[in-house]
């Protein structure tokens, strides 16, 4: 099989979904699933729907064209401010937008009318992480013009937190959301229908004590795909954290000194060069380097220490463990590798239903269809192959 590989286990993404779907359904939170870290997957998409959740959410255009293309039957949602330049192909493929920008809407609203169509906006806050929102001072004079425009609806109101500065989603800045939500439905005599709280970084406030207020949903890519909360990274009780997995090839195995000889000048991208002298090593390369992952968000299996990364090389230490040419080795992922190697035109994508997966989990039902590979015989595992295309 071809190596580097995402692997990428779709049951163990619908229980992540699932889990979710039901704690924060306990809640009154309804979950956005969000497809951008795949690229606008079908195959993730279609078991995330299967998890009940209700509407797919993606911030690039290019990936709600992939989810429409593939005829996924979700309603789908851009998440980042569309750009001018894309008002027609928005108005087209995405039934609602983020938006923080009224020429921006002004344009969509034109669009919609070009096309006969009626786009839905939902205006996201500021609340302090200093991303993307309108001041909460001019959210009101942004709604009254956001519902003047034809052909567009006035959806609901948003905030993200947490991606840019960290600022964490908390009781005060959830309630200050809230209490706009009560406000413009008192100034616009009629009530703001989605109040969507944030990403995945929201969900230690949305499942702990605090009171959800007007919060009913929730924007969730990260913990659906690696079973961690992005505020320390920590894994979330009963969620898989290797629903994902990347395989890479070793292409070069040696025992080699573990200090470098020469005069030491820059390396190739200014990371300091091996220090301590540990005597001989087994050292090992991978086919595979900053083309198609970030090497600071692997996580080596037990016994293998990363050492450093060129373009195409992983570097590491091998231990006691004296690995062939041609082994296969899995690395975890953080969310950045994750994102890299799903971008990468290098590395293949491969979705699987492992076959220990429980046999009344298929064939699936339960799913749209002609969104997953039809069901393989029982107990055999089954995969598809996305090729690279270099
Ligand atoms: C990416 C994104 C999300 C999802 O974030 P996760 O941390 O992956 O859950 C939610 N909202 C917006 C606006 C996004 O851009």
């Amino acid at each position: 099989m071809s190596a580097p590989r995402l692997e990428i286990d779709l049951d163990k993404i619908r229980h992540n979904a699932r889990t979710l779907v039901a704690r924060l359904a306990g809640r009154g939170i309804w979950v956005t699933g969000v497809t951008k870290a795949t690229l606008g997957s079908p195959a993730v998409a279609g078991a995330l729907l299967s998890a009940g959740v209700k509407v797919l959410g993606d911030s690039r255009i290019e990936n709600i064209e992939a989810l429409r293309r593939a005829r996924v039957p979700a309603s789908m949602i851009l998440l980042r401010a569309p750009m001018l330049s894309q008002a027609t192909r928005v108005v087209a493929h995405a039934d609602v937008s983020f938006n923080t920008e009224i020429d921006v809407i002004r344009a969509l609203s034109s669009a919609a009318q070009a096309s006969g169509r009626r786009h839905g906006v939902v205006l996201m806050v500021e609340l302090g992480d200093l991303r993307e929102g309108i001041m909460p001072g001019d959210l009101e004079h942004a709604a009254r013009e956001t519902l003047g425009l034809p052909n567009i609806a006035l959806r609901g109101i948003g905030t993200n937190l947490a991606c840019r500065s960290g600022v964490s989603p908390d009781a005060r800045n959830m309630a200050e959301l809230s209490a706009l939500a009560d406000s413009l439905d008192a100034a616009l005599g009629q009530r703001v229908g989605i109040v969507s709280g944030g990403n995945s970084a929201n969900l230690d406030w949305a499942l702990g004590a605090a009171d959800t207020g007007r919060i009913n949903n929730l924007r969730l890519g990260e913990s659906i795909l690696l079973g961690r909360e992005p505020l320390r990274r920590s894994p979330i009780d009963g969620l898989h954290c290797d629903a994902i997995s990347l395989v890479a090839e070793v292409i070069e195995s040696s025992t080699k000194p573990s200090r470098p000889w020469g005069t030491l000048a820059e390396t190739a991208f200014g990371t300091p060069p091996p220090s301590a002298d540990r005597g001989d090593a087994s050292q090992v390369i991978f086919a595979l380097g900053r083309q198609d992952t970030d090497p600071e968000g692997l996580h080596a299996p037990p016994g293998i220490a990363i050492l450093g990364a060129s373009s195409d090389h992983l570097v590491a230490d091998s231990g006691h463990d004296r690995l062939s040419v041609g082994a296969e080795i899995r690395f975890q992922l953080d969310y950045s590798a994750l994102l890299h190697a799903m971008t990468s035109p290098f590395v293949a994508k491969i979705m699987r239903t492992p076959a220990h997966a429980e046999p009344h989990d298929r064939p699936r039902r339960d799913l749209p269809r002609g969104i997953l590979p039809r069901a393989g015989r029982i107990g055999a595992p089954r995969s598809v192959v996305s090729r690279p295309h270099v």
